[in-house]
């Protein structure tokens, strides 16, 4: 499950709406900027402020566990810090159940597989022995 989201052109700096989960026919990961034209993967973006605690952080691959202590637990969920896709303790086949998770920056970070995959090199993430 994805939402739609923004992200700013690297080529132009103007606003990019990111493909939301209707938008079958686009690529899942390319937005394409309406002001000069650039396509690009729309997860790339080291330098926004909300990731780059990420850089060489050390990750855990986990089961989405939501807080007992919170009564409304059921509907608590997490998203992916790359594309946004959700964890929820649900099953459903647009719904994670596992990530990686690291600590980093005092909070949780998430990031489903196919973006640790995809941004491990990049972001020089490691992962913890399973105990
Ligand atoms: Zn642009
Ligand atoms: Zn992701």
């Amino acid at each position: 499950m994805r939402n739609k989201g923004w992200v700013h052109c690297p080529d132009c700096d103007a606003w990019v709406a990111t493909p939301g989960e209707d938008q079958i026919a686009t690529p899942l990961f390319v937005a394409t900027c309406h002001h000069c034209g650039s396509e690009f993967d729309w997860r790339s973006f080291k330098w926004d402020w909300s990731r780059r605690f990420l850089v060489g952080a050390c990750f855990r691959w986990e089961e989405y566990v939501a807080p007992r202590e919170d009564p409304t637990y059921i509907w608590s969920h997490e998203h992916c810090a790359m594309c946004r896709q959700t964890f929820m303790e649900l099953d459903h086949p647009s719904i994670q159940r596992f990530g990686y998770v690291a600590n980093a920056n005092g909070q949780e970070w998430w990031v489903c597989r196919t973006c640790f995959d995809d941004f491990q090199e990049e972001f020089n993430w490691r992962v913890e022995p399973p105990d």
